[in-house]
């Protein structure tokens, strides 16, 4: 199975990422993960990509495409795809139909999160999460147990990301409307695009992804 999770920043893509990894035995390929990495190692990528990425604007699509590229072809055929983050551009989704065909896979849906942008510069300015396991916590609706100290792992270092403040949060939600948002009629075409409550608890979300996966 392979899936492309769309929505504007916030919308939850990353948080259903890690439940259908954990549950689905999936991989999550995530352009903006995959861009921080670079960023923090300081490869040519990285330095290229770190001051668009601090305005908010798009890392340019060959760029991207290079990168989801050399994760699936290092990837078993066996495993499912969760795209997070990419295709965010008509070329990319034309792109990644290439990459799709030359390691013989197909995609099966494109799950759309629906979301209030005003609610989302709330859920995003206000995240942060481990800088041990990734765990995601939110200074309203979901502090650690223990003040200061990871759930999962104990870890007590926490880290946030430096595009989520509520100016950066805008412009990528005007990039989501302007680039990302059109290329839904591409796939809307080949009858594989699904639409989910965003704004629902995260469980409920994640079970009409499910429901999705297992028609
Ligand atoms: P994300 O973690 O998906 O919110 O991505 C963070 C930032 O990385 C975005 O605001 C862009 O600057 C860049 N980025 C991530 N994925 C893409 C993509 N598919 N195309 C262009 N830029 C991207």
């Amino acid at each position: 199975m392979n899936i492309i999770l769309l929505g504007p920043p916030g919308a939850g893509k990353g948080t259903q990422s890690a439940n259908l990894v954990e549950h689905h035995g999936m991989r999550q390929l995530s352009t903006g993960d995959m861009l921080r990495a670079a960023v923090k190692a300081q490869s040519e990528v990285g330095l290229r990509a770190k001051a668009v990425m601090e305005r908010g604007e798009l890392v340019s699509d060959e760029i991207v495409s290079a990168l989801i590229d050399a994760e699936l072809a290092a990837m078993g055929d066996d495993v499912g795809a969760i795209f997070d983050g990419y295709p965010r551009t008509a070329a990319q989704a034309e792109s990644l139909d290439g990459i799709l065909e030359k390691n013989g896979r197909k995609l099966d849906y494109v799950i759309e999160l629906q979301v209030d942008e005003d609610a989302l510069v709330d859920r995003i300015t206000g995240r942060f999460t481990c800088a041990n396991c990734g765990e995601g916590y939110h200074d309203r609706y979901k502090l650690p147990e223990k003040e200061g100290v990871c759930d999962k792992c104990g870890s007590t270092e926490f880290k946030r990301r430096p595009d989520d403040n509520e100016e950066t949060v805008r412009k990528r939600m005007q990039e989501y409307r302007a680039k990302t948002a059109p290329i839904l009629p591409f796939y809307e075409d080949r009858g594989i695009v699904r639409r989910v409550d965003g704004m629902a608890a995260i469980e409920d979300v994640t079970k009409a992804i499910e429901a999705i996966l297992a028609s």
